[in-house]
Parts: C-alpha cells; sequence; structure tokens
C-alpha cells in the first residue's frame, strides 16, 4: 500500500471524524429512523429546518439523494429543472435527475455558476406548448465547479422572485451551505427562506462520516419522505449518524473560516511561484497549470510523490482546505509545488 498522502487537498470529503464526534456518536440515544422514533434524528432535523426557516427536515444518508428526492418530489417525467451548465445535479450525479424523474435540463451559462435574474427570466418565459415544462429551478451554495463560489444575496434572491413569479420552485444544492455564510458573514435562513428546498452536507468541510438534511415546507417534507423511501434512504438506528452530525453544527461551523484563510493563503503561495488560480471566494483553490507544461494527471502524479494530494477535474486542478488541513500543511503544499516546478526539464 502506498503511504497515504501527508497533506491531503484532494476534496473536504477526506476530513476523518475527530475523537469528539466519535464520542457523540457512540453515545447516541437511538431509535428506529424509518418509523419516525430515532430522537437524535429527529432533534438533527428539527435544528437544521429551524436554522434554515423551513417548516421540516429529512434526514438522508448522502447529498446525492438530497438533490434525487428533492428533484423526483418537486417534478413529473417530462418536465424540464432549469439550473447552471456546470452544476453538480448535471457534472457528478452519474444522470440521476434523468434516470430517476425523467426530467430534461435546462442549462444557463453564467459567473462561475451563478446566473442572473434576466437568464432565470427568460428560461421560464411562457414558450410554446410543445416545449418541456419548466417545473424547478437549481441553484449550488457555494458553487463547486464554480470555483467555490458564492451567489451574492440579492442575486439569489432575485433569481427565487423570478421563480416565484413564474410559479416555479427553486431548490438549493446547499452541499457547503456554511461555507458561503461564513464567507459572506450571513445567517443560514436568509438561504433558506427565499427558496422551497434546500439541503446541507454533513461530509463536506463539517467533517462528518454520513449525513445530510433536506428541508422545506411540511407538505413537500411528507412527500419527499415516499421518495427516500423508494430510492432506499430509510434508514434505522441512524441516530448514530445524526450525532456526528448535531456535533458537527456545535463546532465545525466557525471554524470553516480557518479553512478559507488556507486557501486564500495557498493561493497567494503559488502566485508567487508564478502558477495563477482562480479567484478564492472560501475553501477551494482552482489552479491554473498551464504555466508548468505539464498535463493535469502528471502534475498531480508529481506532487503525489511528494506526498500532497490535490484532484483535478479535466484540465483543471482542484485543491481543498478542511479540518484536518493546517496551516503548516498549507506551506508543505506550497514547497512541494516549488520543488515540482524546480524539477521541470
Ligand atoms: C458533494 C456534493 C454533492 C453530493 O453530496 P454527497 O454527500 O457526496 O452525495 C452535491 N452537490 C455538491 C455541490 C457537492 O459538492
Amino acid at each position: 500500500m502506498p503511504l497515504p498522502p501527508a497533506v491531503d487537498l484532494y476534496s473536504d470529503t477526506q476530513t476523518k471524524p475527530t475523537a469528539a464526534m466519535r464520542r457523540a456518536m457512540a453515545d447516541a440515544e437511538v431509535g428506529d429512523e424509518q418509523q419516525g422514533t430515532d430522537p437524535t434524528v429527529n432533534r438533527l432535523c428539527a435544528r437544521v429546518a429551524e436554522m434554515l426557516g423551513h417548516e421540516a427536515g429529512l434526514f438522508l444518508p448522502t447529498g446525492t439523494m438530497c438533490n434525487l428526492v428533492a428533484v423526483a418530489t418537486h417534478t413529473s417525467p417530462g418536465d424540464a429543472i432549469v439550473t447552471s451548465l456546470d452544476s453538480h445535479i448535471v457534472r457528478s450525479e452519474t444522470g440521476g435527475a434523468a434516470a430517476y424523474s425523467g426530467v430534461i435540463t435546462d442549462l444557463l451559462a453564467g459567473d462561475r455558476g451563478r446566473f442572473s435574474p434576466e437568464a432565470t427570466a427568460e428560461a421560464l418565459a411562457p414558450g410554446h406548448v410543445y416545449r418541456p415544462w419548466p417545473r424547478l429551478v437549481c441553484l449550488e451554495q457555494t458553487h463547486n465547479f464554480g470555483g467555490g463560489t458564492v451567489w451574492p444575496l440579492e442575486q439569489y434572491r432575485a433569481v427565487a422572485e423570478v421563480a416565484r413569479t413564474a410559479g416555479v420552485a427553486v431548490h438549493t444544492d446547499g452541499a457547503r451551505l456554511f461555507n458561503a455564510t461564513v464567507a459572506s458573514r450571513t445567517e443560514p435562513r436568509v438561504w433558506g427562506e427565499p427558496v422551497e428546498s434546500i439541503w446541507i452536507d454533513f461530509t463536506k468541510g463539517l467533517g462528518a462520516p454520513l449525513g445530510a438534511v433536506l428541508v422545506g415546507g411540511r407538505d413537500f417534507i411528507e412527500a419527499a419522505r415516499v421518495h427516500k423511501h423508494r430510492c432506499g434512504g430509510a434508514m434505522r438506528q441512524a441516530g448514530i449518524a445524526a450525532a456526528g452530525c448535531l456535533h458537527a453544527l456545535d463546532h465545525h461551523i466557525d471554524r470553516l473560516a480557518a479553512d478559507h484563510a488556507n486557501a486564500a493563503r495557498l493561493a497567494e503561495g503559488l502566485s508567487a511561484l508564478g502558477v495563477g488560480t482562480e479567484p478564492v471566494e472560501t475553501n477551494m483553490v482552482w489552479i491554473d497549470i498551464a504555466p508548468t507544461g505539464l498535463r493535469a494527471a502528471e502534475f498531480l502524479e508529481r506532487l503525489a510523490a511528494r506526498h500532497v494530494r490535490m484532484s483535478r477535474v479535466e484540465e483543471r486542478v482542484r485543491a481543498v482546505t478542511h479540518l484536518d488541513v493546517s496551516a503548516d500543511d498549507i506551506e508543505t503544499a506550497v514547497a512541494a509545488v516549488a520543488e515540482t516546478l524546480e524539477a521541470l526539464p
């Protein structure tokens, strides 16, 4: 087995549960989640719903299932969902929305994942009778392939308002919502209130081993519960997992600011080496390796030989900071890139 990387910037999914989180999980009071009697799951769902300004919440094993269930609940086969052209739903969920819900996508360009109210209005404008019916707008906060970008609140509200006027629901993929709230110094509920459904992931920056909570109105959540069960997401003593999520809400939100500072420092260190990055808004650094003359895969291999791990999407290289990456680790990563550059022919 190769040694694990000394610095793992592959993704914020690479965090390991802390000792304190494991203790909270071990001590969790549990029941039968599927029957609605797991007290820890119920506490988590009520808390997330309250935080995001919605009536009810649903505990699901993954964020992918939140999107799958939400799209199914909001749409009928043949409907269109309107979303950014590089949204996670479109790019990274193995076509789940199409396979499970039978929807077609209407993809909007924008500024690093953030599209305008005008583009939304155009997509939702009444058209001829033959076209797929736009039934749902899907937003992503922060936007992953956009570069960990944060929707400005005014733009987010304006897009939601356009949808409301058109009678179309809005769903927000908030896998990294707390990176956005910390970066923009906003309350979570301001992102929940303008939309019909929104979810948060506990396995990204929050550092839990599994779990996500989807929230919305009481009727929406009751309908979503059917899809949760249908796609195999109804669980049993899930309070073990929910306790890790509650622990993360108590201890791992404010510290995201440290991840953002580390990402900014990484970008600064790389640019001093002549390696540019896209503007850093949260915990992601998308690196332009063109100046190295290497293919992304080669660049990653050379870094890995120096015990630093990053990832790539095609030729874009991505480094993500998280709770298992320290400020010293960032200096190690910058040094590894410097050595890689020095070793170039
Ligand atoms: C990770 C991610 C998901 C999927 O979440 P999982 O918990 O890994 O299934 C969905 N959307 C975005 C933007 C993500 O980054």
